[in-house]
């Protein structure tokens, strides 16, 4: 309610650009938060400032290497200083009531699991510890008694209209996607494109890695994955509909006709607030909507053609086993190689496929299965990539 104390709250992934949309959030209201631990992959600068600025008991660099730079940046705060994947752990089973899973990939796996299994409430922006272990994780919520808040904005969206208490009258779900900067290209187009171009997302400021995949598309192809998980919802009954203005976040459709939506403007504060302040509505900073300036909002139905991600995952979700854990972790390769200059745009998809094709691993049963079958998809992806760059 409203005279509830300081809550704790723990950002993994806190210098990205999630991370640093909540630590806004906080800053707002400093007096109702005590902040329990701050997580980075490198920035040791931007972790060290973020630690003393919050009054953060733990901040946690995930490069080893970078251990005496964030113990030196923190020397005389009181913050307490750790490095590597374990001190990840350590920092996400730390008492916090609330933990902000931003860290992106499936580096943010282990951490996440670690909040689930001490039953926290748990913001999930990082969608691809459930495209990499959704049975696992979803199995690992319920078995902790953990609340899965998602941030995702349509997975936020269709949470805040979803009947969960009569699930069985949803016919389905829409996810509405921008269609991403390439949205009208053609392939022939797409094929020259450039880092540069791919990153820069006509509605949404956001990391490095998912605006590749909103440009490729791929992004909704995890987000459907991702539903399917959330949502308890079989993918036939998952519908993807282009949406360029990313007014509206997502739609659920019930068995009487009844389409509910959530609308706003395309600013991560939203879901991130609805997350932070459940289960209640909280104030965000944010440009209001207006409809009326806005005129017109365009829906088309999306290409498979051009955008062959949008294939890919169904077919993996379909083929299940250890598809979806190794087409995720051939994404992120994928994606860093192409951010890296060594392979093309279409190469993206295209190498995903490929790694998909030649992985064999039985079914994921443990932690260590998925985390298996992540690292030989990488192996085989990261070959491919070299063969394609030589
Ligand atoms: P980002 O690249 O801006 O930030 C990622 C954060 O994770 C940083 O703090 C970084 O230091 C940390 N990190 C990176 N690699 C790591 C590793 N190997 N080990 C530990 N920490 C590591 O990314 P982002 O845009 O904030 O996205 C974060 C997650 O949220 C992603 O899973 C993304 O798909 C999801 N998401 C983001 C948005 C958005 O608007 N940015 C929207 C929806 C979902
Ligand atoms: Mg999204």
């Amino acid at each position: 309610g409203e005279k509830d104390g300081p809550r704790t709250v723990t950002v993994l992934g806190s210098t990205g650009s999630i991370g640093t949309n909540t630590l806004d959030l906080i800053a707002r209201d400093p007096d109702r938060y005590s902040v329990e631990a701050l997580t980075a992959n490198g920035n040791v600068e931007a972790l060290a400032e973020q630690a003393r600025r919050f009054g953060a008991r733990m901040a946690v660099v995930a490069d080893p290497a970078r251990y005496g730079d964030l113990k030196a940046a923190l020397s005389g705060s009181g913050v307490e200083a750790a490095a590597g994947p374990e001190a990840l752990c350590e920092a996400a089973a730390r008492p916090a009531d609330w933990v902000m899973a931003a860290i992106v990939g499936a580096a943010g796996l282990e951490p996440t699991l670690e909040a689930v299994r001490r039953g926290a409430t748990v913001a999930l922006a990082n969608k691809e510890c459930l495209v990499c272990a959704g049975t696992l994780f979803m199995a690992a919520v319920a078995e902790h008694g953990a609340t899965l808040l998602p941030v995702d904005s349509e997975h936020n969206a269709i949470f805040q209209v979803f009947d969960f208490e009569q699930k069985s009258r949803v016919e389905r779900i829409i996810l509405t996607a921008s269609g991403g900067p390439f949205r009208t290209w053609t392939r022939e187009a797409m094929a020259a494109v450039t880092p540069e171009q791919a990153v820069a997302h006509p509605n949404w400021s956001m990391g490095a890695k998912i605006s590749v995949d909103s440009a490729t598309m791929m992004n909704k192809g995890l987000e459907f994955i991702e539903a399917h998980h959330i949502f308890a919802m079989p993918p036939e009954k998952i519908e993807i509909l282009v949406h360029p203005q990313s007014v509206i976040h997502s739609m659920v459709a019930y068995e009487d006709g009844s389409v509910l939506a959530q609308l706003g403007t395309p600013d991560m504060r939203t879901p991130i607030a609805f997350t932070l302040g459940w289960p209640h509505r909280m104030a965000a900073p944010t440009a209001r909507l207006d409809l009326g300036r806005i005129g017109t909002l365009q829906f088309e139905t999306p290409d498979h053609d051009r955008f062959p991600a949008l294939t890919l995952v169904r077919d993996v979700l379909k083929a299940g086993g250890a598809c979806p854990t190794v087409l995720n972790a051939a994404n992120e390769v994928a994606v860093a190689a192409f951010l890296g200059r060594r392979i093309g745009f279409l190469d993206i998809a295209a190498l995903v496929d490929r790694t998909v094709e030649r992985v064999a691993v039985p079914a994921p049963v443990s932690l260590e299965d998925v985390l298996a079958a992540d690292q030989e998809a990488r192996a085989v992806c990261t070959g491919l990539v070299g063969d394609l760059a030589a």
